[in-house]
């Protein structure tokens, strides 16, 4: 009998390729908002591919311009020059905020944060970083070290020149303090690091506004207010990893303009080109001309995936979608907070935009990563898919394209609200604090 294709998966696909569900989802086209999958099911898509399908699945302007490209050519490297990578890197000069202005193309986010600290190694001299708890940079042996999750490290360890400040994750600090306070006490755990735990001297520090695969821990303003302050102090370059938050998915362009905070290097990926490989990492003039070669990533500036993200830009701009990621967010943010009230399971309810997250816990906090896992079961039979997240796995993570609808968002709330029920159902011992919400 011929094996399946889930057998097959598991017979020729390392085990690290981990899937969602019990039995996964087969996927076999996507369109908007949603995906299918073999047998014609359609699912609303509240995840896509992980805050990469920005515009949509199949966009047809995206599509059309990565189409025509096809057709001129698919490949030369950086050794020639191609208008679309010059226009790309132009228009990121544009839209991102400060005078950031030279860019270097990649076609990974893990790639754009490599980039990124060997800039600042250079321009600086200086070699520690400072990256924060919490955070996740990507799964080259530099960027698992950046990152402060030991799930993510596979069990291999660190490299030396990397440490790790408290980020404000203000849910489980356990802190007396007001939400402003632990922000400042975290600021000075950072300066206190830098001055305990490097030389003295710092090439940068690394952020997420928002930590995505964190569980969207959100960082407040005045903490990064402060945070580029002491990075400037102890001679470091501020590092702003908008993989997850940019290009409008939080409601501005970039998450980092919440704060009014302006980085020394920004790295990009994901949603940039809705979907085609690509990482671009951007630095102030004065950085980036210290970024000497010769040095080339062959799938660099690759001309379909520049044309893919000039037309997801274009898309972005003309149909005001960081407008809808806003407005729709803002529904979304209601429609969770409302369902916090009625089911205490939810601990906490955070993030911006069209990037929401719900932490699941028992009393005391303690996290229910199980509860995840069997939520997203009644989901997934509801036809809603959403994502995971969180160092404890008990994050659900939102994030749909930035077309979605406002009928869309009121249709996956719903969805969640039927899953919460089922599992309160399930779950004699979550009733007692289940609260009769007097909403219709
Ligand atoms: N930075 C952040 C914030 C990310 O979320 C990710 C991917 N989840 C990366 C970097 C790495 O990107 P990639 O998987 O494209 O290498």
């Amino acid at each position: 009998m011929e094996k399946s294709l889930l057998d097959r998966k598991k017979q020729y696909i390392v085990p690290g390729v981990s899937t969602y569900y019990e039995e996964p989802i087969i996927m076999e086209h996507g369109s908007g908002c949603y995906l299918y999958d073999i047998d014609g099911r359609e699912y609303l898509d509240f995840f896509g591919g992980i805050l990469t399908v920005s515009v949509g699945h199949a966009n047809s302007k995206v599509n059309t311009a990565i189409i025509e490209q096809l057709q001129k050519v698919t490949h030369l490297s950086t050794l020639y020059v191609h208008e679309a990578m010059v226009k790309l890197g132009e228009r990121l000069a544009k839209v991102t905020p400060g005078d950031l202005e030279m860019s270097f193309f990649t076609s990974s986010g893990t790639e754009a944060n490599e980039t990124a600290i060997a800039m600042a190694r250079m321009a600086t001299g200086y070699y520690d970083v400072v990256a924060l708890r919490h955070s996740y940079s990507g799964r080259s042996a530099l960027a698992m070290a950046l990152t402060g999750q030991s799930s993510w490290r596979m069990g291999l360890s660190g490299t030396p020149g990397i440490v790790h400040a408290r980020n404000p994750y203000y849910y489980r600090s356990h802190s007396p303090l007001s939400m402003d306070e632990y922000a400042d006490e975290c600021a000075r755990d950072l300066e206190e690091t830098i001055v305990t735990s490097t030389s003295g001297r710092i090439a940068a520090v690394i952020l997420e506004p928002i930590q995505g695969v964190g569980g969207f821990i959100t960082l407040p303003d005045s903490y990064l207010q402060q945070v580029a302050a002491i990075t400037h102090k102890y001679g470091g370059l501020l590092i702003v990893d908008e993989v997850q938050t940019g290009f409008g998915r939080t409601g501005k362009w970039f998450g980092i303009e919440h704060a009014g905070v302006i980085p020394d290097i920004m790295t990009f990926a994901k949603g940039m080109a809705n979907g085609m490989p690509i990482g671009a990492t951007i630095a102030t003039r004065a950085v980036g001309e210290k970024y000497i070669g010769p040095t080339i990533a062959t799938f660099g500036g690759n001309p379909v995936s520049m044309c893919a993200a000039l037309a997801t830009l274009d898309v972005i701009e003309q149909e005001g979608l960081v407008e809808n990621a806003q407005n729709r967010g803002a529904s979304l943010r209601q429609g969770l907070e409302a369902l916090q009230k009625q089911y205490p399971v939810i601990g906490d309810v955070r993030g911006r935009g069209l990037m929401q997250a719900m932490e699941f816990v028992r009393t005391e906090k303690e996290p229910a990563p199980d509860l995840v896992a069997e939520f997203f079961e009644y989901t997934k039979e509801r036809h809603l898919l959403i994502g995971k997240g969180g160092l404890y796995g008990n994050a659900i993570r939102i994030a749909p394209p930035l077309t979605v609808s406002e009928e869309q968002v009121q249709t996956a709330l719903h969805i969640m609200g039927e899953a919460l029920a089922k599992l309160y159902e399930q779950h004699e011992e979550l009733r007692p604090s289940l609260v009769v919400s007097d909403a219709s």
